[in-house]
């Protein structure tokens, strides 16, 4: 055997010509170029035929013009995929499924390959697969239609059912919503039970016998005071709620209720939590089974604090009511203006002092109280409040079955109806004649008071809250020259624009109440000058107490002040003058005492040594100058004795007035015994005095009684007694007296009465005694007639 490979060429044809199918190649000049068996059996030639021949004569013109648009197509480059029914050469029909495949070399299409399968029983095969699919999908188009038919009824049947539903769930809807309006109406009427609950604190509980479970509404719990919403407490925890006295009668009633099958209502006191203590009404009630056994009580607790307290405000209310009226003696009457029928309360006929038995029931009767001339009015005025025209508020006289008159004060109201008419009047009468007689009086009285201002004989101002003028006397106008102008309505500041600021301060505490004032006050007028006020500013009261303005007084007393000013500084004058005077008084006497000694030394030498030697005209010349120096030295001793006692004074003490008396007297023994003269002294107090000028002034005054004696011996009286304020020192003697009209001269310095021959003296005593009294505040006079003997008199404070 010879070895074959693939790279045989008898092997590929022998291999191409096992091949079932037609495979040929064919050049561009579309000649043949190979055919395999199947390709040269089918067209039934020999291989040597068939090879370099002509397609077109290999397959025929017809099959060439069908085929050749294809053949053009693939020799330009286009592979071709077709079918063909054939007839081959023995007269069968076939299908075959050609292909042309360009033969690329070098791009360039050098000729084409021709596949050709035969598919006849290929298609054959699929010709009876889509002919059993054709029945196939008649049958199932038939089952579809079936199916479609039974897809409606049972569509048909879904939307009975849905109906069905429909119809069901509108009847449902129905039901619910019935059912919500239900429970909405039970919500509002649970809701309008606990409103009422709160409106009326009506708090509603049960509980339970056999569980002993308690149920409250909210509102209980606000009757305790208590957190809503919490857990009621069960009985036993609910003894703190009551006063003790509350629980207990709460704990009795339920007991007897449980027993009895009875409701219970009590008052009852709650105490809640903060200590508040409401008063509440309990009321309980008991349910039972059917064999009579109670198995719940339930109840109810308001709050009727508020209740209780507003009755008992009423109470009071009505109880004051009739206390006022009764304490003011007010009447009250009711009128049915229709029936007229009046009704009268017994204080009503008290008031017009009639009998309630002689019944007044109709308007007539009381109109015939009414006094005459004030009938008319008062009738006016209840027609015009019936009328709705106006209040009824109205004063009217009376006249009582005794004839007296009284004033009355009626008000009242008036219903009407709906048409306008007056139905009934109700009203108060009281008696108000003491007021109007009080009124009356207080009229006059402010008249007075007015005129009194006016006419006033000194100058008065009042004025109101606001300082403007009220009232002003016509002094007040003479005085402060406001004649050009009416100060009545003006403000006294306006009046007065120079008022001094410690004056407005001094007005601002007396509206406060203070009175104020002042005895010299000056008042610089802006104009110039100042005046001196005397002055007063005291409140003036309204009838209610309150202060209605002030009073203002006052005295212009510049001229008293300005003479008393003068006065002042003439006395200050005087006195700087006296003072002067007496030093000069002092300084004088006590610097002639010296000379004088000389002179009256002298004189005395010359007496004593030369009066035998010489004449006795000498010897008499001699005797004068002795004469006059003693006298000198007389007055020179008195003049200091006068001017020391303003000038040398040592202070007041307490000295024993008989005593001084004593030393007076040891002092003018001498004379007192010449004179044989006889001296009282009666019982003398210790006074505050100098007990040196004391004694002077006794002194004094005894030797003068005993100069001035008469024809019988001098008999001298000293006694004192005491005043209410001061000691009234005597001084009495028994001689010559004196005229009343020299009364007051014989104190003045150097005034006598008679001439030194008659009776020696300075006219220095009575000076000095009164210069002393007065020197210890005392007074001193006499009290004499011609020839009956002088008592002299003088006084000195008693010690405070
Ligand atoms: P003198 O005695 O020195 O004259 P007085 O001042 O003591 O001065 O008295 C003044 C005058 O008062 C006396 O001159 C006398 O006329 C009169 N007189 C004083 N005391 C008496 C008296 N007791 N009786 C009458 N006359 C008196």
């Amino acid at each position: 055997m010879s070895s074959v490979g693939s790279d045989d060429p008898r092997f590929v044809h022998r291999l191409l010509d096992k091949v079932p199918g037609m495979i040929g190649y064919w050049d561009r000049e579309l000649r043949n170029r190979y055919a395999n068996a199947a390709y040269i059996d089918w067209f039934g030639v020999t291989p040597d035929r068939i090879r370099g021949q002509h397609i077109r004569q290999v397959i025929g013109e017809h099959l060439f013009a069908l085929n050749e648009p294809g053949m053009r197509a693939a020799l330009a480059g286009v592979p071709q995929l077709f079918e063909r029914e054939i007839v081959d050469p023995r007269g069968v029909t076939r299908r075959s499924q050609a292909r042309y495949i360009p033969d690329v070399r070098e791009e360039q299409v050098v000729g084409f390959f021709v596949l050709v399968t035969d598919v006849t029983d290929l298609r054959n095969a699929q010709d009876g697969l889509e002919a059993a699919q054709a029945v196939l999908e008649h049958q199932v188009a038939e089952r579809t239609a079936e199916l479609v038919r039974t897809n409606a009824a049972l569509r048909e049947t879904q939307r009975r059912l849905e109906l069905a539903n429909e119809q069901l769930e509108a009847r449902v809807a129905a039901r619910t919503g019935e059912l919500t309006a239900l429970n909405h109406k039970l919500n509002t009427v649970l809701s309008q039970l606990a409103a009422a609950q709160r409106i009326t604190h009506v708090g509603s509980w049960s509980f339970s016998t056999s569980s002993g479970e308690v149920e409250w509404s909210e509102e209980l719990f606000r009757v305790f005071g208590l957190a809503e919403g919490g857990v009621a407490p069960r009985l036993p925890e609910q003894v703190g709620l009551y006063l003790p006295d509350s629980w207990a009668r709460l704990n009795a009633a339920l007991e007897l209720s449980l027993r009895t099958g009875d409701g219970y209502e009590l008052e009852l006191d709650v105490v809640r939590p903060s200590g508040e203590i409401r008063r509440t009404v309990a009321r309980g009630e008991v349910l039972k089974d059917d064999q009579g056994v109670v198995f719940e009580v339930f109840g109810t607790l308001q709050d009727v604090s508020e209740l209780a307290q507003a009755r008992q405000a009423r109470d009071e209310a009505a109880e004051r009511a009739r206390l006022a009226t009764s304490a003011v003696q007010m009447g009250v009457w009711d009128w049915d203006v229709r029936a007229n029928r009046l009704f009268w309360d017994s204080a009503m006929y008290a008031l017009y002092g009639l009998d309630s038995a002689t019944s007044v029931n109709e308007f007539e009767a009381w109109r015939a109280s009414l006094h005459p001339d004030d009938r008319a009015s008062a009738e006016a005025a209840v027609n015009a409040a019936l009328a709705g025209q106006s209040k009824f508020d109205t004063a009217f006289r009376i006249v009582h079955p005794s004839g007296a008159v009284r004033f009355i004060r009626g008000t009242a109201r008036v219903q009407h109806g709906a048409d306008g008419t007056a139905l009934r009047m109700i009203g108060v009468n009281w008696d108000e004649t003491k007021q109007r007689q009080t009124e009356l009086r207080l009229r006059a009285n402010e008249t007075l008071l007015q005129q009194f201002v006016v006419h006033a004989p000194a100058a008065i101002a009042m004025l109101d809250r606001n300082l403007c003028y009220l009232q002003a006397s016509n002094r007040w106008i003479r005085d402060f020259k406001l004649t050009t102008e009416d100060p009545i309505g003006r403000c006294h500041y306006d009046v007065f624009p120079d008022i001094p600021e410690r004056w407005k301060r001094s007005y601002e505490r007396v509206l406060l109440g203070a009175v104020e004032g002042c005895a010299e006050d000056p008042f610089p007028r802006a104009a110039g000058g100042t005046e001196w006020l005397q002055w007063e500013a005291r409140p003036w009261l309204q009838s209610d107490g309150s202060i209605g303005g002030l009073l203002l007084f006052t005295q212009v007393i510049t001229d008293q002040k300005e003479l008393e000013l003068l006065l002042i500084s003439q006395k200050a004058e005087l006195e700087r003058s006296n003072r002067d005077l007496e030093q000069f008084a002092y300084v004088a006497s006590h610097d002639l005492q010296e000379p004088l000694r000389a002179v009256a030394g002298c004189a005395q030498l010359l007496k004593h040594n030369y009066a035998t030697q010489l004449d006795n005209e000498a010897d008499e010349l001699i005797a004068h100058i002795v004469d006059g120096g003693s006298r000198m030295r007389t007055l020179i001793d008195d003049l200091l004795k006068y001017s020391r006692v303003g000038s040398h004074v040592t202070p007041l003490g307490s000295v024993n007035s008989g005593t001084a008396v004593q030393n007076a007297l040891a002092n003018l023994n001498v004379a007192l015994s010449e004179a044989s003269a006889t001296v009282h002294v009666g019982d003398l107090p210790i006074v505050s005095a100098d007990a040196v000028q004391l004694t002077q002034l006794f002194q004094n005054l005894i030797s003068n009684a005993l100069k001035y004696r008469g024809s019988s011996a001098p008999h001298i009286d000293i006694s004192a007694r005491s005043r209410e304020d001061d000691w009234l020192f005597s001084v009495k003697d028994n001689g010559i007296g004196i005229q009343p009209e020299y009364f007051e001269r014989i104190f003045v310095l150097f005034q006598r009465l008679h001439s030194r021959t008659d009776y020696p003296g300075t006219g220095i005593g009575l000076a000095l005694c009164r210069r002393i009294v007065e020197r210890h505040a005392g007074k001193i006079w006499v009290e004499s007639s011609l020839g009956h003997g002088a008592e002299f008199f003088f006084s000195l404070p008693k010690q405070s």
